[in-house]
């Protein structure tokens, strides 16, 4: 998973090399995460560490900016003790999620929790337009008095590979290909920036903020411009050897025949079950181009007849549904689509027949629901990991 990733930035100047290594401080961070605002005494008794350990690791997260108290001390006398949590008032993190059509930037605490406004930008054509758009928007968010900006996350679509972290082919945003994004951003911005392939985006805002809370293995299937899929086995990211697993959308289903993907093949999954091959065939029905957007608006009014195609498309998906069952065993699959906005009813089915084509104890013992979270939040997620880890590598 992207602990480590290869575009490791600059050093962080809220972070002091002194706190690295520091698993007590880990510790403590990891309480917090997981309970909230607590006093030190509660964070003692929750950690199992003695309550001067505590107040030591504390005295340097509270220097290194990661965490705050919701009172201050000397007016703690006679009241409660104060309350230790994560810096939310005193620091930022950002969220940047890059796309075909646009790029959104979101601002949020070390807890995770987004502030409500969320930066939408054009996406632009050229990979150093690119850059500029995103270090203005960073840096409108960056601007905030009194706050400081601990990092970013940034997620991108296509393939990412972590050792070199580089996007390495993205058909959604080819200007990309061969650049190192967020290293590039976090030598312009000044603070670490953490690159994350877009479903690692999705399995992180699900496990730190959705409904993956708590879980060490599951899976995430997105159905967008292609189908994607991530996998937490362990509580870890499966990466594969340079972190390009997880490619489901491009597994042949169709052998002979099948429309062009892409990636250059032809017959792949996201041919037949993404939004885009809807939209292809919605087109071939009204006779004219229509993208996706339209395709939603004209199910959701029900002025386009697509029953036969959204169950060819329906029945694909549950081919793929059926595949991470059997593949990795979770405990719960998210799966992310906009159809069934606009088709509620087709995600029961999609579900009903994922049971009828996986091997049945594997199904049962996994949970499929639609999944809530969104890249933005992910990236939000995976700066937050990162600096946890700064602090101190997980024990395992
Ligand atoms: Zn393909």
């Amino acid at each position: 998973m992207p602990t480590t990733p290869a575009c490791r930035p600059p050093a962080v100047t809220t972070i002091r090399p002194a706190l690295v290594g520091k698993l007590n401080e880990r510790q403590v961070l990891r309480v917090l995460q997981a309970r909230g605002p607590l006093s030190r005494a509660e964070v003692a008794r929750q950690s199992g560490l003695s309550p001067p350990t505590v107040s030591k690791a504390v005295a340097s997260l509270l220097r290194g900016g990661l965490l705050e108290e919701a009172d201050a001390p000397e007016a703690a006398r006679g009241r409660p003790a104060p309350k230790l949590r994560l810096a939310t008032a005193s620091a930022q993190v950002l969220g940047i999620a890059v796309d075909a059509g646009h790029c959104e930037v979101v601002a949020a605490g070390l807890d995770g929790r987004p502030h409500p406004d969320v930066t939408a930008v054009p996406t632009p054509p050229t990979y150093p337009t690119l850059l500029d758009a995103l270090e203005a928007a960073a840096r409108e968010r960056m601007a905030r008095s009194g706050v400081t900006t601990l990092g970013v996350g940034l997620s991108l679509p296509g393939l990412v590979d972590y050792r070199k972290g580089c996007g390495v082919l993205s058909p959604n945003v080819p200007m990309t290909n061969g650049h190192t994004p967020a290293k590039d951003l976090a030598a312009r911005l000044g603070v670490p920036c953490v690159l994350l392939q877009e479903l690692h985006a999705l399995c992180l805002a699900e496990r730190h903020y959705g409904l993956a809370r708590g879980l060490d293995d599951f899976a995430v299937l997105d159905v967008g411009t292609g189908v994607g899929m991530a996998v937490m086995t362990g509580g870890r990211l499966l990466t594969g050897h340079s972190g390009l697993a997880g490619e489901i959308g491009h597994v042949t289903v169709i052998p002979d025949g099948g429309r062009l993907c892409g990636c250059g093949n032809r017959g792949c999954l996201e041919t037949v079950a993404s939004d885009k091959a809807l939209a292809a065939r919605a087109a071939e029905k009204l006779g004219r181009r229509v993208d996706v957007d339209e395709v939603i608006d004209l199910l959701k009014l029900g002025k386009v007849d697509l029953t036969a195609e959204l169950a060819e498309a329906c029945q694909y998906l549950a081919f793929g549904v059926a595949a991470v069952v059997n593949l990795f065993n979770p405990a719960a699959l998210f799966v992310h689509s906009r159809l069934f906005e606009a088709v509620p009813g087709r995600f029961a089915e999609v579900v009903a027949e994922g049971g009828r084509r996986a091997l049945p104890p594997s199904f049962a013992d996994c949970r499929v629901v639609q999944g809530q979270g969104s890249q933005r939040l992910g990236a939000v997620a995976g700066v937050v990991q990162y600096l946890t880890d700064a602090v101190a590598p997980e024990l395992s």
